[in-house]
């Protein structure tokens, strides 16, 4: 499909490319909505086979984005930038502050943060060209890490889930299997271990296995830790993880983790309500890092407040739950509701307003 007719088919408002041959740049910006105020999301820097990848990805991330930041009642729009590189290689200060420049000329209507291949430092250089840029260090007066805040999120939402298969949130004795053991998953597996819960993860990466043996955590091999027999299933590295294959082979009661897109499509979400397994909607309960990058957009940062908003996830996810069980539909479609009649509702304000 062309970018122009993608456009149209997920309601995207704008898509912006930018090339300086000088840093060897080549950039995509994603605009997804801006109804609920300026759009905002990671950068992310991949070595994507072909510029159609990217746009795809931008595309993607940027329209759920939109949903993140409507269920979890913050006032930004969803939006993507995506660098075509291998940042191990191809990233530079240059680079980096070429960026800048692109993400500056939109005037606002993006802001940017850390994504796959980008960290708190890179956002440094970004920041000597733009103010749009959000989750800088705290010692440069922003919110900081973002994956502290989404790691909460996602246990806040793992016990919502638990309350209501099992009757009860405690996570005391429950197996959690987590794929990928990166920033998030850690996050989340230290408020899993201090409830005693028993946590088995996989990783690529033999660091992250270290991290894990190092916290008492359980280690499995990479093609098999979905199917392991446990409670609940974590996906948290890539997306896609949740699909015709890998459904029918899972054996966990509950899928909740932290990874963005995690089922391949939205048929998937309605075979794991079919077969009985409770579906954490990934937007839904990964929005801590999204909620602590706004609080810092327009006053100081205050944590507690944005910690007291991300512990709203339970409810959040409770209400997703409830609204699935009435109208006998997936979470995931209960989830997307949630979002898309916030931003209806806020589209008619929109509408008094310019009359
Ligand atoms: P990360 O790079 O720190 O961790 C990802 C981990 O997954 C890495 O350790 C990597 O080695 C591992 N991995 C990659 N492929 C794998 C595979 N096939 N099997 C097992 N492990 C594999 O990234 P992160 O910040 O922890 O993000 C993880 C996921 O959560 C991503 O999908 C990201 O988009 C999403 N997310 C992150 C945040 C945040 O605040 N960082 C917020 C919302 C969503």
């Amino acid at each position: 499909m062309d970018t122009l007719s993608a456009m149209v088919q997920f309601g995207h408002e704008q898509v912006a490319m930018y090339s300086d041959p000088a840093t060897g740049l080549r950039g995509i910006i994603a605009i997804h909505d801006t109804t609920l105020g300026p759009s905002c999301g990671g950068t992310r820097m991949w070595p994507y086979a072909t510029e159609a990848d990217a746009v795809a990805d931008a595309l993607r991330l940027s329209q759920a984005m939109t949903y993140k930041a409507a269920a979890a009642g913050v006032h930004l729009g969803g939006g993507k930038g995506v660098i075509i590189g291998d940042p191990r290689t191809d990233k530079s200060e240059a680079l980096l502050r070429s960026w800048g420049r692109f993400v500056d000329t939109l005037g606002g209507r993006y802001l940017t943060t850390t994504d796959v291949g980008t960290t708190g430092r890179d956002l440094e250089a970004v920041r000597q060209e733009t103010r749009h840029v959000v989750g800088l260090d705290v010692t440069l007066g922003g919110s900081g890490d973002t994956s502290i805040m989404t790691g909460l999120g996602i246990y806040m939402g793992i016990k919502a889930c638990a309350a209501d298969v099992w009757g009860d949130d405690s996570l005391r004795g429950r197996t959690v299997a987590m794929q990928g053991f990166g920033k998030v998953a850690t996050r989340t597996a230290e408020h899993l271990l201090e409830e005693d819960a028993r946590v088995i993860a996989a990783d690529i990466n033999p660091a992250a296995l270290a991290r894990a043996r190092s916290m008492g955590v359980q280690v499995a091999g990479v093609d098999e830790i979905h199917a392991l027999d446990c409670d609940i299933f974590a996906p948290c590295a890539l997306g896609g993880v949740i699909n015709h294959k890998t459904v029918g082979q899972l054996r966990c009661r509950i899928v909740a983790g932290g990874a963005n897109n995690q089922l391949a499509t939205p048929e998937d979400g309605e075979l794991l309500h079919r077969k009985g397994i409770t579906y954490a909607p990934d937007f839904l309960i990964n929005a801590g890092g999204l909620i602590n990058a706004a609080a810092e957009i327009g006053q100081p940062y205050d944590p507690a407040r944005a910690r007291q908003q991300t512990e709203r996830i339970y409810e959040q996810m409770a209400e997703v739950l409830v609204t699935s069980r009435a109208g006998e539909i997936s979470t995931a479609r209960a989830a997307d509701r949630l979002a898309e009649s916030r931003l209806d509702s806020v589209r008619q304000v929109r509408g008094v307003y310019r009359r």
